[in-house]
């Protein structure tokens, strides 16, 4: 801890304050998110465990980067150190969009969607796409077991200052061992994006955060939601039916078409981050940002 200087508090997180921190040894900017566990259940202090686990494996551009975390044991609670993204988070750039009446380009939508499909297919599949080559000529391939997110949402995605996107708070989020088979019980994340297989079932699959991605990139087009209402059996009968408006008409039908596709009623046949990764746009992306 005497590693860092303490700077402004920018954030409020669900269990405490999320500040700035000044690397001493050579002057960085970091964030330091500080958890209370002493009110958690045993149940909550093993998620936690395992939180800072899965964000320790997660290595990836565009997932916030782990450094470090510390267990103050006297005060119940534990830091971690962590990449500061200080283009803040897209819920901001959708209010801001809202306030000054303006639409978020569409190629930055395309760009926004290829960098979090990059970072779903790293949580999802181990970074299979992802072969880094070492100075020895070898690649060595990154894995670990499929992990759910769990709560993508726009206040859960951070901006860095260089335009890249960054998955954060993994807070939710769970290790599966077998994705096919071991469904994660219970629903936890947002009621705005829950699948229709969460409605119906209470399981959550790769799937389901592919769904959640969709309801993402349709808010950011249409900057609401597409599924809303006043009621939970109102939300769940809009959910199971999957019908959205269409969006604003500057967006192209292949743009809709994309997100219709994330929004599949059914989980079977919403394609994978794989197979979305293979789209010709997607790939356009991917090559512009190499
Ligand atoms: P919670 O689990 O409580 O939702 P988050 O990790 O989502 O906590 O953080 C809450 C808020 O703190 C975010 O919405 C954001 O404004 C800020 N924040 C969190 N992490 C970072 C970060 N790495 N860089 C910049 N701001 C952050
Ligand atoms: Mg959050």
């Amino acid at each position: 801890m005497d590693n860092y200087e303490n700077l402004d508090v920018i954030g409020q997180g669900s269990f405490g304050l999320i500040r700035k921190v000044r690397r001493k040894s050579d002057g960085r900017i970091l964030v330091r998110k500080e958890i209370d566990y002493s009110k958690m259940s045993e149940k909550e202090k093993k998620q936690l465990v395992s939180e800072v686990n899965i964000l320790r494996e997660l290595r990836h551009p565009n997932i916030v980067r782990y450094y470090e975390r510390f267990v103050d044991r006297p005060g119940s609670r534990i830091f971690i150190v962590m990449e500061w993204c200080e283009g803040g988070d897209l819920a901001g750039i959708i209010k801001q969009c809202k306030k000054e009446n303006k639409r978020i380009p569409e190629d930055v939508v395309w760009n926004l969607l290829t960098q979090l499909l990059l970072a779903l297919q790293e949580c999802h599949h181990g970074g299979t796409s992802f072969n880094s080559s070492s100075g020895d000529g070898k690649t060595t391939t990154t894995s670990h077991p499929t992990i759910l997110h769990r709560d993508i949402k726009p206040d859960n995605v951070f901006l860095d200052g260089a335009q890249n996107v960054k998955l954060g708070d993994f807070g939710l989020s769970r290790i599966i061992a077998n994705p096919d088979v071991d469904f994660a019980k219970t629903f936890v994340g947002t009621p705005f994006y829950m699948s229709p297989e969460l409605v119906s079932e209470t399981s959550y699959n790769t799937k389901s955060d592919i769904w959640a991605l969709g309801c993402l990139i349709y808010e950011l087009c249409a900057l609401e939601p597409p599924f809303q209402a006043k009621t939970q059996a109102g939300l769940t009968q809009k959910i199971q039916q999957g019908r959205i408006d269409p969006l604003p008409s500057q967006y192209s039908s292949e743009l809709m078409a994309t997100i219709k596709a994330m929004l599949n009623v059914n989980y079977m046949k919403r394609p994978s981050t794989t197979e979305f990764l293979k789209l010709h746009r997607i790939r356009m992306c991917i090559k512009e940002r190499a």
